[in-house]
């Protein structure tokens, strides 16, 4: 494959932009080399500027669930855009939005659109803080909720000590707010609880862990956290940017039949377009500004391009069967994987949650805890991700991240990749 024309764009993007990039895990610094630049997305597949095409299994980080540029997503942007670009006024289609998604998500009696699932988690503990009055939150090991200050805090030396900032520029002070959990652990959980409870104002969780690979919840451990947080007067919060309207139509909540009291959402919900929500009890969300007195607010929210982009999606996910057909192309996908691996002598599994999996390099038969997921052989999903990029196959370029399929991934592209990971799996056995 040649790479001539990414490799002067990203020669170029790296005196201009920090790393090269926009969001940092595009770079490939953790799976080494260097990133393609894309000209053109459609259906499975992406095309980068040098002419190489890759069955995606990003799909933009998820938003993409209908494949790329689908036409009646296009379609709708295309119509919104002769009406202009941006208001700053109320539009029609943000309340057919809302309607959409407190239709889909029951839990979700009222929302406020925002621009991103960073906006939507940041706003969400706002709300969580301000209609509690306390100020510690729970959040897990190996979760990600986008880069507001106090979720890049990493756990202290034992869960109940204070946290520690994962970054510069995180306050000692703000992190010292943030406890972390390892999930699935429900002692650990029970634990926290039984010392802190009264003080937590929310716990946020990815009901499934996309951001560590790809970790189902255990049985009843997501009930287990609901009890928790109501028996404290705490806020449950799953953030369901990843998961929302992927693993199901009513996302991890319906899945697993747990409520939340608050919900974040984003990538399906804006089409492709920057968008985000948070939602959740009416008597909760009536303290947002300007109905009570919580702020947030946005210049560019409920932009009527992004929602038309978002509601064309979500009129596709509800399509009868959308979901159960993603689901039986991941467990094909995943089978295959599988049996190409063991043909090939690579100890490796899978986790699959509906349209999202996760890869593992592991002699373990199963993997469901962030220890787990970070003791696989990092080295050999390098060598795997590779020589799948080399194949024309486009995975996550990091072994903490979930894959992703859509409903254009169809029987040949996925027999494709399967035939494209016999030979990768040899060369990581090589
Ligand atoms: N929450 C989860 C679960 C996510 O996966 C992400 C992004 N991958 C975010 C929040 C942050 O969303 P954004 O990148 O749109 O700010």
């Amino acid at each position: 494959m040649n790479h001539d024309r990414s490799h002067a764009l990203f020669s170029r993007a790296r005196t201009l932009l920090p790393g090269g990039v926009n969001s940092p895990v595009r770079a490939f610094r953790s799976i080494g080399g260097e990133p393609f630049f894309v000209e053109r997305a459609d259906g499975a597949c992406l095309f980068d500027v040098d002419g190489n095409r890759y069955i995606d299994y990003v799909g933009s980080w998820g938003p993409m669930i209908a494949g790329h540029n689908h036409p009646q997503v296009r379609a709708a942007v295309e119509r919104a855009i002769g009406d202009g670009l941006s208001f700053g006024a109320p539009c029609a289609a943000e309340v057919t939005m809302a309607e959409t998604i407190v239709r889909l998500v029951p839990s979700c009696e009222m929302v406020r659109m925002v621009n991103s699932g960073t906006e939507a988690t940041l706003s969400a503990i706002r709300l969580a803080r301000g209609a509690t009055g306390r100020t510690r939150i729970v959040k897990f090991e190996g979760c990600y909720h986008g880069h507001g200050d106090s979720f890049l805090v990493k756990a202290g030396s034992g869960a109940l000590t204070f946290g520690v900032p994962d970054s510069p520029g995180v306050p000692k002070a703000l992190a010292d707010l943030t406890l972390t959990l390892p999930y699935n652990d429900f002692e650990a959980a029970t634990a926290l609880f039984d010392e802190a409870g009264d003080d937590i104002a929310g716990l946020i969780i990815e009901p499934v862990v996309g951001n560590a690979n790809c970790l189902p919840p255990r049985d009843g451990y997501l009930q287990h956290l609901r009890e928790l947080c109501s028996q404290h007067g705490a806020l449950l919060i799953f953030d369901e940017v990843m998961t929302g309207f992927r693993v199901a139509l009513g996302g991890a909540q319906a899945r697993y039949g747990v409520a939340p009291d608050l919900t974040t959402f984003g990538k399906i919900i804006g089409g492709g377009m920057p968008v985000g929500a948070y939602g959740g009890r009416r008597e909760l969300m009536e303290q947002i500004s300007p109905a009570g007195p919580i702020y947030q607010a946005g210049t560019l929210s409920g932009n009527p391009v992004a929602m038309a982009a978002g509601l064309a999606m979500l009129e596709l996910v509800q399509a009868p069967g959308f979901h159960a057909r993603l689901e039986a192309a991941t467990y094909v996908l995943c089978d295959g994987l599988e049996s190409a691996a063991h043909a090939a002598g690579v100890p490796f599994t899978t986790n699959r949650v509906g349209a999202m999996f996760g890869l593992f390099f592991t002699e373990a038969s199963s993997v469901d805890t962030y220890a787990q997921a970070v003791a696989c052989d990092g080295a050999a999903f390098k060598r795997f991700f590779h020589a799948m990029l080399e194949r024309g196959v486009f995975l996550a370029p990091s072994a903490f991240e979930a894959g992703f399929i859509s409903s254009a991934h169809d029987e040949t592209a996925i027999a494709a990749t399967i035939a494209a990971a016999r030979e990768a799996f040899a060369v990581v056995a090589g």
